[in-house]
């Protein structure tokens, strides 16, 4: 077999394999316009070489990010440099939709982008080729392990019986808030509170009637927050926020309005209508408290006073008054 023959041999191997390799190969002119099209392209677009040929790709497909693909482009034709997109920055630059209905797992093809200058025999580069790889199975893959570790992380802060934050996340929001008041200063209001008289519940209606009495009470709570705020189930019965950008004066407010909403609602439990209050203990931050352990020991020794004061009241912690 001559040189020649050779050369040509393996000419047509490679262009048979640029036509079937499972990667989709786009080489565009100085000015966008599609040169070659393998069949990748051809089999995921639906269109074909012949039909595409000499066309602009811009005006082909106006949906691709034009300035922003072009941009791209242009570095790799000044820097004769590869550039990449992958399908995090992008999750797809051409469009092929409908993607594995079998398995129903993704509306598109995930794709990372390679873009390759192309010298011509004088050295320049006239062209650019784009590398297109299916990479679905791995963005599913990934998605997938991300949303799972998102609900396991969910579930790790999360108290199962309200929703509301547990007892561990909670205690590092408002850690977080004690160092965020170290450095900024703002006002901060802690107000922890436990169900009057709870144990009667249980032992009156049964633990299930309890368990209702603490998802209503988690309920009126839950509607009576702001975005900013942060609460927790501290313990069994017993509740704690942080409401941040607040002074005790204006925490009092706020826990004096949950306490009287609490005390006008009614739960129906079977044949019974339940109907509970809460002791409130409100401790604004200041300086001289030396940590967050301190700042929760206070609200919690004014939670203390609203019992020992008849219960049903809120009551704001004052060094002078705590033993
Ligand atoms: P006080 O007004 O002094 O708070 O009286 P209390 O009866 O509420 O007293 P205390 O706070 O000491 O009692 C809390 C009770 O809550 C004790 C425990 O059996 C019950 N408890 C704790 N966690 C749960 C829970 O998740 N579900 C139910 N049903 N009961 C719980
Ligand atoms: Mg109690
Ligand atoms: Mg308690």
């Amino acid at each position: 077999m001559s040189y020649d023959q050779s050369a040509m041999n393996e000419l047509h191997w490679l262009i048979d394999m640029v036509q079937t390799i499972e990667v989709g190969l786009v080489v565009l002119d100085r000015d966008y316009n599609i040169q070659l099209w393998n069949g990748f392209m051809e089999n995921h677009s639906g269109i074909s070489p012949n039909s595409i040929k000499g066309k602009n790709l811009f005006d082909q497909f106006d949906y691709l990010p034009a300035t922003w693909l072009q941009q791209k482009m242009e570095s790799v034709f000044l820097l004769k440099n590869r550039a990449f997109i992958s399908w995090e920055q992008r999750p797809y630059v051409f469009k092929f939709g409908n993607y594995r209905p079998i398995t129903g797992r993704a509306d598109f093809m995930y794709q990372n982008v390679t873009l390759l200058p192309l010298s011509s025999l004088t050295g320049q580069i006239t062209h650019i080729s784009m590398i297109i790889y299916d990479v679905t199975d791995v963005a599913i893959n990934k998605l997938q392990l991300k949303a799972a570790n998102e609900r396991l992380e969910h579930l790790s802060q999360t108290d199962g019986l309200t929703q509301l934050h547990n007892r561990r996340h909670w205690q590092l929001c408002m850690q977080k808030e004690f160092d965020r008041h170290a450095r900024y200063g703002e006002p901060t209001t802690l107000v922890m509170f436990d169900i009057d008289h709870f144990k009667r519940i249980n032992d009156t209606y049964g633990h299930i009637a309890g368990d209702k009495v603490i998802q209503h009470v988690s309920h009126i709570l839950r509607q009576s927050l702001r975005d900013t705020d942060c609460a927790g189930r501290y313990g069994g019965e017993e509740f704690s926020v942080v409401l941040s950008n607040t002074n005790a004066e204006a925490a009092l407010h706020f826990a004096d309005r949950l306490r009287e909403k609490i005390e006008a609602s009614e739960l129906r439990f079977e044949s019974a209508i339940l109907k509970v209050t809460v002791s409130i203990g409100i401790c604004g931050i200041d300086e001289h408290l030396s940590n967050s352990a301190q700042w929760l020991a206070q609200a919690d020794s004014a939670l203390y006073q609203a019992k020992q004061q008849g219960r049903n009241c809120c009551v704001i912690f004052s060094s002078d008054e705590a033993e």
